[in-house]
């Protein structure tokens, strides 16, 4: 039997409060547990305002259009990231400006921001990388130097604090994801916080179509549905009051393959700690040094021959099929993010992960590198 590379924990208070949507009826967008929902989630980031959405994805595409981004501007993003920050800016109709990623960290290396920058930069979308936050400091320190928006994608990070401050707090908008994957699941789910009431009242808004309180069916904007509904947000209710200990768990995995697998020739494992913030683990990614002869679809392979599951790292946004066709990012080329790209992988890390799964993994993993 496969070893899968994600199941969620769904043993606290999901299926009471899940009931509790059943026998009142509340199973729309309409329903209590989305305000409870927000209310906590703004508390547990520092927020002044939370918007429930139904997916991270969303949640990006209405944060670039809640901050007036569009035609004419442009927005710098790392090239290493999942295709939803791009699609955000591109579908607004504004640019999306790349940067290489830190090999190390593996987030967006902040040094290649300021020559990215021209008369044209309206913001920067910042993307925090499978369990290390993005040097904060530094993106603060440019934005309010060219007066830049930051837009910062926290999907990975519940629960991570840069210099002690929430993943989610920073910048003028924050985007979450609850996907099974991410720390915290509603199934499908997404959130955006935000300390500014205008921005607040305009993602509220583009999430139900832009009906208006007066005339309800006559729209000055368009919007989409991106409601989440009472029963996802029920989850989430019941998920968030175990944030801390999910984080502990990951930790926790993260240190046991950190160990495992700490000495094996070839392999570049997850940084445990940055200056400011300890590793929590989104995912245990593994990058193949230079010197191994194959790259990371033959580990993948030869892995799951071994009963394990792994997926791939991005795919860089400067290599998609999809923009190139648009003519963008032509002849550009960013060589941390291609090599992360082709030699990185990440192994089972979900948070109902047993200790003997983890010890098989660990062993797979040797195995296979010899
Ligand atoms: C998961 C993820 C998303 C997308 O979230 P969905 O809920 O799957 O749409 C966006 N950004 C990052 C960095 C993610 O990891």
């Amino acid at each position: 039997m496969m070893i899968p590379v994600n199941t969620p924990l769904l043993d606290g208070n999901e299926k009471k409060y899940l009931n509790e949507c059943i026998d009142t009826g509340w199973i729309s967008s309409e329903g209590p547990f989305i305000k409870k929902f927000e209310d906590a989630f703004a508390k547990t980031v520092g927020r002044r305002h939370a918007i429930a959405v139904c997916n991270g994805s969303v949640a990006l595409d209405a944060a670039v259009v809640a901050l007036g981004i569009g035609p004419g501007d442009e927005v710098i993003l790392p090239t290493f990231t999942i295709i939803s920050c791009a699609s955000a800016i591109v579908r607004a109709g504004a640019l999306p400006v790349l940067v290489d990623s830190d090999p190390v960290t593996w987030n967006m290396d902040t040094r290649q921001i300021e020559q990215k920058i021209t008369s044209r930069t309206k913001a920067i979308m910042v993307v925090h990388i499978y369990g290390l936050p993005v040097d904060m400091a530094a993106i603060e320190r440019i934005a309010a130097k060219h007066r830049l928006l930051i837009i910062e994608d926290a999907a990975e990070m519940h629960g991570q604090r840069f210099e002690g401050r929430p993943c989610g707090s920073f910048g003028n908008i924050s985007t979450f994801s609850f996907y099974p994957n991410k720390h915290i699941t509603t199934g499908e789910g997404g959130m955006l916080v935000t300390d500014d009431e205008i921005l607040a009242d305009r993602c509220r808004s583009l999430r139900n179509l832009c009906f208006q309180p007066q005339k309800r069916f006559v729209h000055e904007t368009l919007g989409w549905n991106m409601r989440m509904t009472n029963m996802q947000a029920a989850i989430g209710v019941a998920q968030l009051e175990r944030l801390d200990e999910f984080v502990l768990r990951k930790r926790q995995m993260g240190n046991f393959y950190t160990h495992a697998l700490q000495g094996v020739p070839g392999l570049q494992l997850p940084l445990e700690r940055a200056s400011y913030a300890e590793n929590i683990y989104w995912v245990f990614g593994i990058v193949l040094e230079d010197d191994v002869s194959f790259d990371a679809e033959e580990a993948m392979r030869r892995l799951a021959e071994l009963g394990i599951g792994t997926r791939p790292f991005f795919w860089p946004m400067h290599e998609q099929p999809v923009f190139q066709a648009m003519g963008l990012f032509a002849g550009e080329h960013y060589p941390i993010a291609e090599k992360l790209a082709r030699r990185g992988f990440y192994i089972p890390s979900g948070l109902a992960l047993q200790e003997d799964q983890m010890e098989t993994v660990g062993a797979g993993v040797r195995a296979m590198m010899q």
